[in-house]
């Protein structure tokens, strides 16, 4: 597994847990998973579903990604995901998130052979 894969999985898999409406949950999350070493990352999506099927919205057709490029694929179901998005007065490293549990569609970019996820789009 190469290191953009096992990247996309530290920041962006959890499937072993539900949607969490503990207000806790990015707060602990984006602090276990390393995503507040050296500086709070503002914006960053959980995603409750197993790892086969986030890999496999990879087999769905390319489409253009917001920066351009056109690895990026949509999922075709709803997919139960959290997002964790920095507080307005949060200063590092003091890092503390809202945590809005849904379900939509997502868009992941995808690299590799195996052609697998590597960013979280959407
Ligand atoms: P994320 O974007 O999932 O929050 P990072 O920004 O830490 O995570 O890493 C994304 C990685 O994916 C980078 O190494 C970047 O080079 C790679 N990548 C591959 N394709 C794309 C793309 N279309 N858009 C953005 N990043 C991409």
């Amino acid at each position: 597994q190469g290191p953009g894969a096992m990247k996309f999985q530290r920041q962006h898999m959890d499937s072993n847990s539900r949607p969490n409406p503990n207000s806790n949950y990015c707060d602990q999350m984006m602090r276990c998973r390393r995503m507040t070493v050296g500086a709070c990352k503002p914006l960053n999506t959980f995603v409750h579903e197993p790892l086969k099927d986030v890999e496999d919205i990879c087999i769905q057709r390319n489409i253009r990604c917001k920066n351009g490029q056109n690895n990026c694929h949509k999922s075709k179901s709803s997919m139960r995901v959290t997002d964790c998005r920095l507080t307005n007065g949060s200063r590092y490293p003091n890092c503390k998130y809202h945590t809005s549990p849904t379900r939509r569609q997502i868009t992941v970019a995808c690299v590799g052979n195996p052609y697998v996820p590597v960013h979280f789009d959407a």
